[in-house]
């Protein structure tokens, strides 16, 4: 039956949404419209493109402006954080270019401020959390939602968000972590992004989460290139890999993959209200 879906209906209906890849580090050779080209054959038909810090904000927009079906957003990565001169530094390129005018009406495919959080591998957890909590407000003030990064600090991130009153949700990507966990970021407004981790059998405490929440929180993406999927270790991962990470997730649900997939398109237009495609 479901060989039968994807022969049938799967292109027929609607399309798949990578909302999570780095396009700018999978470019590289110049081989951006081919991995384009090979994703939208596979049905993957939009993207959301990550920013990481000022260093590739103006590479972003310029891949932006070439390709009218790839989203995207700016924000400053916990991962990259130098010293604290250098991240004020770059919040205050961040507020100054989204405050301008203009820069959000005629940047029609930006649609949130990421990915930003805490990765506690680092290890100045507090100017992280300062860095944090500062673009969680400039997200507020400009009534955006935003793209976060965990590494084992979800319940740190849980807190922050509460402390800062953030209310725009948006998607914690590359989910893993206990029921409970889920069930909190989900009531503060969040969206689970569901990536090759659950083509993991190992993950089976994350494969548990994602069958049981609710479908209405969940959003596909593969993080590329990082995060190969269980049989591409030691490649480079690739957006047309969402149609697989996509069939692992109908795999591990009760609903049809029709309902599904219609479901995560509508989770990306819930999740991110500048995604403003209609088909
Ligand atoms: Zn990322």
């Amino acid at each position: 039956m479901f060989q039968a879906f994807f022969e049938k209906k799967f292109k027929n209906n609607y399309p798949l949404v990578d909302s999570h890849c780095h396009l700018d580090l999978c470019n590289k050779s110049n081989q951006l419209n081919n991995i384009i080209k090979k994703s939208e054959s596979k049905h993957v038909k939009f993207f959301v493109l990550p920013g990481i810090n000022s260093d590739n904000w103006i590479e972003i927009l310029n891949i932006a402006a070439h390709y009218p079906n790839v989203f995207f957003a700016l924000g400053i990565h916990p991962y990259f954080i130098q010293c604290e001169v250098d991240a004020q530094n770059q919040f205050n390129q961040l507020q100054n270019m989204l405050e301008a005018t203009d820069f959000i009406a005629s940047q029609q495919q930006f649609i949130a401020i990421g990915e930003i959080g805490i990765d506690s591998s680092r290890s100045d957890i507090k100017l992280q959390s300062l860095i944090f909590k500062q673009q969680l407000l400039l997200a507020q003030k400009l009534a955006l939602p935003v793209i976060i990064h965990h590494r084992n600090s979800i319940d740190l991130i849980c807190q922050l968000v509460r402390q800062t009153n953030f209310s725009h949700g948006g998607v914690v990507h590359a989910f893993s972590g206990s029921q409970q966990q889920a069930d909190n970021l989900i009531a503060l407004g969040f969206k689970l992004g569901v990536g090759g981790v659950i083509t993991y059998p190992r993950a089976s405490k994350t494969r548990r989460v994602i069958q049981s929440v609710s479908l209405a929180s969940l959003l596909i993406e593969t993080d590329s290139p990082d995060m190969p999927l269980a049989g591409y270790q030691g490649q480079d991962n690739h957006p047309s890999q969402a149609v697989l990470v996509f069939k692992a997730l109908c795999e591990l649900r009760q609903e049809p993959p029709e309902v599904i997939q219609q479901a995560l398109w509508h989770n990306v237009k819930a999740c991110f209200p500048r995604f403003l495609v209609s088909l």
